[in-house]
């Protein structure tokens, strides 16, 4: 079946399934492979609790009418998802970079949606397989989609800019992150600045944090471009107020107190206020947008428990966003200060150096205690507390209780999922 012939069953069906235990009424169920699971073997089941068709690509499993069998299921929904994309008059914004790429894009998202119907990735699909579904989520209606874009290694970029074909770009900044796919952060400059690439090539719109020396040098002289910046008079001004602990910024003399901490969460604030500028969302708007926002999922909230005053950053760490949360927690005011730490992962062969370098830092911060926590973070030398995992931090915590009424920075990868901590505090 040709793309147009599948995109017109897809009008009539739009609701996509990639997961048989998810599968909603007439859905379309895409029966994609990965490396454990083959999911032409699921698609008579997703038929049977009620999806309309299944793309499969093993016609042993074409069983009936409603199976729709093409060469290579995974192809098949990034093209449909281009397909979609072009057929609609909706605006594609992506956004990508090492960090912030989340909470910019749900900043930006509840912006532009005081003023334009808009779609945007949902929570943090932004990969090979998330793109599309976030393509194939443009309703009729949709004025501008908000397309997260992820990567891990080379080139990963340019071909989700080849399914998402944006005609603006922002990237959150160049980090740190995923250092073990990219090499080094001379790799991760380049990964990240396929979309810049893609955006330029074709003569579109680009976004721009001006007071960041790379993206200045990668942009300054192309012609469309719309930055922000606290200083330079060339681009619109955004000031920064502080972040104690919330971010507090200033735009056109309008104050906006973000419930967001860490003064890294300023530019993600910044770029959507220019965002918002830029399609014209009066500044009031922007400015009541901003301060509703609060982010979800572990991703910088601010918690009591038990007396304590909980920064709780545990959705993941590198030694960016790990830089960033200590001199922040560093600034804030507060009295008894402990940071949690957990391992930071994905960093290759520069682990035991990065971590290293957190251990250094962490201590020169003189904060009250600081406990390490994983098997990185167990082999730095250090005075400081470490714990070869999080099961033996728990229990040195049951043992020997917090005593006093502290400020607590949590914060570490995914996979430690620190936020466990939060039952031993
Ligand atoms: P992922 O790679 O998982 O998709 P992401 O880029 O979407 O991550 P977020 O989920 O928005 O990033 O934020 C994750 C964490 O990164 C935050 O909790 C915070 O610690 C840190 N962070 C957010 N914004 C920035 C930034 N601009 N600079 C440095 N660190 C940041
Ligand atoms: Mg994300």
């Amino acid at each position: 079946m040709n793309i147009a012939d599948l995109h017109s069953i897809f009008l009539e069906f739009p609701n996509v399934c990639t997961d048989t235990r998810k599968i909603t009424e007439n859905c379309i169920f895409f029966a994609l492979k990965g490396d454990n699971f083959n999911g032409n073997k699921f698609a008579s089941d997703a038929l049977q609790k009620g999806a309309k068709y299944v793309v499969i690509d093993e016609k042993e499993y074409a069983e009936s009418d409603a199976h729709i069998l093409v060469d290579d299921v995974l192809k098949t929904i990034q093209e449909l998802a281009t397909y979609h994309r072009n057929q609609s008059s909706a605006k594609v914004i992506s956004l990508t970079g090492s960090n912030g790429k989340t909470t910019t894009k749900e900043l930006i998202n509840v912006v532009l949606s005081k003023r334009y119907k808009t779609i945007a990735t949902v929570g943090n699909l932004n990969n090979h397989i998330g793109v599309p579904l976030t393509l194939l989520s443009i309703q009729n209606d949709t004025e501008i989609a908000i397309v997260e874009m992820g990567a891990n290694h080379q080139k990963e970029i340019e071909f989700l800019c080849g399914i998402a074909q944006p005609d603006f770009g922002y990237i959150t900044n160049f980090g740190k992150a995923h250092l073990e796919g990219f090499g080094s952060e001379e790799g991760v400059i380049k990964g990240k600045s396929e979309l810049y690439d893609y955006l330029l090539s074709h003569e579109r719109n680009v976004f721009l944090n001006a007071d960041d020396p790379i993206q200045l040098e990668k942009l300054g002289s192309y012609i469309k471009k719309f930055g922000f910046s606290t200083e330079k008079h060339q681009f619109y001004k955004i000031e920064f107020l502080g972040a104690n602990p919330f971010v507090k910024i200033k735009a056109e003399d309008i104050s906006i107190n973000s419930q967001l901490i860490g003064s890294y969460n300023f530019t993600n604030c910044a770029v959507a206020v220019l965002i918002g500028k830029y399609f014209g969302v009066p500044m009031n708007d922007v400015k009541d947008a901003i301060e509703s926002y609060i982010p979800e999922n572990n991703r910088s909230q601010i918690l009591e428990k038990n007396g304590h005053r909980v920064i709780l950053d545990a959705y993941n760490a590198n030694p960016t966003s790990m830089k960033a949360a200590l001199e922040n927690f560093k600034e804030i005011e507060g009295k008894h200060k402990i940071a949690f730490l957990g391992d930071m992962f994905e960093l290759g062969e520069t682990a035991s150096k990065e971590h290293q370098n957190i251990a250094d830092l962490a201590k020169q911060c003189d904060f009250a205690d600081v406990y390490l926590i994983g098997e990185n973070f167990n082999g730095v030398r250090t005075s400081m507390k470490t714990f070869v995992s999080f099961d033996s931090a728990a229990t040195y915590l049951k043992e020997h209780p917090l005593k006093e009424e502290a400020d607590l920075l949590i914060k570490g990868s995914r996979g430690m999922a620190l936020e466990r901590l939060l039952d031993f505090i």
